[in-house]
């Protein structure tokens, strides 16, 4: 068995160690002995999503944003292909937005993919802090760091998590994230599947079943050490009386 990870414009796209998830990845999949690459996948390159099993897309700052959209208009019509054919992807932030129809900054509007049907707004006051969600998706609570200034109103999208903690798609919404497919997008940072083993694993396990068309089950893992930190943030910010909250 082998996995390829494509990391896209990991120049313009690595906020808050965001890289992190794809050595994440990486490592989950060397640790129980499954063979796997990772592809950087460089802004103005032409992408070949169907040697893809999992895309990675950080998060980036407006500029970055501003800068890719160009880039992104060449690889929209393939990826959409890929997300509709159920290609495995973690969109973090800014990813998360470019996804979208637009994010409409202060200043102008960054034409997005156009692969969710989805908006984003910036409006004054960054969402910033720590953020803990439920997801009937995963066991353990998701937990991760997010600062964003545009808001994002998902529709008629599943979320990913519902927010016991933190701020989310728009501040109010009460929930975080979406996901469509096989495509995860969220606000969180953290890198965000460090501290999350079971969303590493759930994209794993997707990527298997997809390119070996059978539920591949991952041999478990200690993961002591990353249920701790994962704990630390639920305890500290969900439980009453803490004075984080
Ligand atoms: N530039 C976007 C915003 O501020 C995304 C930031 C990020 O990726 N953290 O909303």
């Amino acid at each position: 068995m082998k996995l390829s990870i494509g990391h896209l414009y990991p120049e313009l796209f690595n906020l808050y160690g965001d890289r992190g998830n794809v050595r994440c990845l990486l490592k989950r999949l060397q640790w129980r002995g499954i063979e796997a690459e990772v592809i950087p996948l460089a802004a103005g390159e032409k992408v070949d999503f169907n040697g893809l099993d999992i895309l990675c897309w950080g998060g980036g700052s407006d500029r970055g944003q501003e800068m890719a959209a160009g880039y992104l208009k060449e690889i929209r019509k393939d990826f959409k292909a890929y997300v509709e054919e159920d290609g495995v992807v973690l969109a973090v932030c800014a990813a998360y937005q470019l996804l979208g129809n637009y994010y409409r900054t202060e200043k102008k509007t960054i034409e997005g993919l156009g692969i969710l049907d989805i908006c984003t707004q910036w409006k004054p006051g960054r969402l910033v802090g720590n953020a803990v969600l439920e997801s009937p998706l995963f066991s353990t609570p998701v937990v991760g760091f997010e600062n964003h200034g545009g808001r994002t109103e998902i529709g008629d999208h599943t979320p990913l998590g519902r927010v016991l903690f933190g701020h989310g798609n728009t501040g109010n919404s009460g929930y975080e994230g979406l996901v469509y497919k096989n495509l995860f997008a969220t606000y969180l940072h953290g890198p965000l599947l460090p501290k999350n083993p079971e969303v590493c694993d759930g994209l794993l396990e997707r990527a298997l079943k997809r390119k070996y068309g059978k539920e591949i089950e991952l041999e478990p893992l200690s993961d002591i050490p990353e249920y701790r930190a994962n704990r630390n943030i639920v305890e500290r910010y969900t439980t009453p009386g803490s004075r984080h909250i």
